[in-house]
C-alpha cells in the first residue's frame, strides 16, 4: 500500500513537471529567457547528486518526466545499447556538448537573451535526439549518456544504493522489466546491494517486486 502510494506520488509529480519541458522547448526560441529553466535543472541535479545520486533525473527532471510519461508508451522498448553506457562515449559526449554550449555563449557573453537562447538551443537539440532514440530504442536512452546524468552518476551514483535481500529474491526479473534505465538488478543480489551508479532512484522496481526484497537504506533505518 505504501509502495503504491509512493508510485502514485511519483506519477503525479512527473505529470506536473513534464509541461515545463514542452513549454520551454516550444516557446524558448521566441522568449529566450525561458531557456534559463535549463541551468536551474542542471544545477539542481548536480547539487542533489552529492546526497542522492541521480534522484533528480528519476523524479524531478521535466525532460525525464516527459520520457517516462509520454515517450515510454510509444517507445520501441528495446535494450539500451551498451555503447551509450560506455565511459569513453559518455565523457566524450559531455565534453563535446558542454564545449559547444560554452563556445556559443562566448560569442556574446554579456547578452542575457543570447545566453538564454543558447540554453534553449542545447535543450531543443538534445530533446530531438532524445525523442528519436526514445521512439526507436527505449524511452530513457538519452538519459544513459546525458552529460548532466553522467556528472550525477560520477558524483553520487555510489551513495546509499538500493538494498536487495539475496535470500528471498526469486530471480523473476519483474523489477528489471520495470526499470526505465534497463539496469541489471538480479545480478547484484549476492552482494546485497544494487551497485548501479545510473540508478535514477525512481523506486519503480521496489513497487513491482512481488517478494518485497528491494528497499532503500533509509527505509531500513526508518523501520
Ligand atoms: S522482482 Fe523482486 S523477487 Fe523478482 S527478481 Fe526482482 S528483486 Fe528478485
Ligand atoms: S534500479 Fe529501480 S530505482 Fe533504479 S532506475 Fe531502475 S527501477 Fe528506478
Amino acid at each position: 500500500m505504501k509502495k503504491q502510494k509512493a508510485l502514485r506520488k511519483h506519477t503525479i509529480t512527473q505529470w506536473t513537471l513534464l509541461p515545463i519541458m514542452i513549454v520551454v522547448v516550444g516557446l524558448g526560441w521566441i522568449y529566450p529567457l525561458m531557456g534559463y529553466v535549463v541551468p536551474v535543472v542542471m544545477v539542481a541535479g548536480i547539487v542533489w547528486s552529492f546526497y542522492n545520486g541521480r534522484y533528480v533525473c528519476g523524479n524531478l527532471c521535466p525532460r525525464g518526466s516527459f520520457f517516462d510519461r509520454l515517450m515510454a508508451p510509444i517507445s520501441g522498448k528495446k535494450p539500451i545499447p551498451e555503447i551509450f553506457r560506455n565511459p569513453w562515449f559518455r565523457w566524450s559526449a559531455l565534453v563535446l556538448l558542454m564545449g559547444f554550449m560554452f563556445y556559443r555563449m562566448a560569442l556574446n557573453p554579456t547578452d542575457l537573451n543570447h545566453i538564454g537562447y543558447v540554453f534553449w538551443q542545447m535543450c531543443a537539440i538534445t530533446s530531438v535526439i532524445g525523442v528519436v532514440f526514445a521512439i526507436g530504442i527505449n524511452a530513457r536512452t538519452w538519459c544513459s549518456f546525458c552529460p548532466i546524468g553522467t556528472l550525477q552518476m560520477a558524483i553520487g551514483g555510489g551513495r546509499d544504493q538500493m538494498l536487495i535481500d539475496p535470500e528471498n529474491c526469486r530471480g523473476c526479473r519483474i523489477c528489471e522489466k520495470a526499470c526505465p534505465m534497463d539496469l541489471e538488478i538480479v545480478s547484484h543480489k549476492d552482494s546485497g546491494h544494487v551497485n548501479e551508479r545510473d540508478c535514477l532512484r525512481c523506486s519503480k522496481c521496489i513497487a513491482v517486486c512481488p517478494k518485497d526484497v528491494l528497499q532503500w537504506p533509509s527505509d531500513d533505518k526508518a523501520a
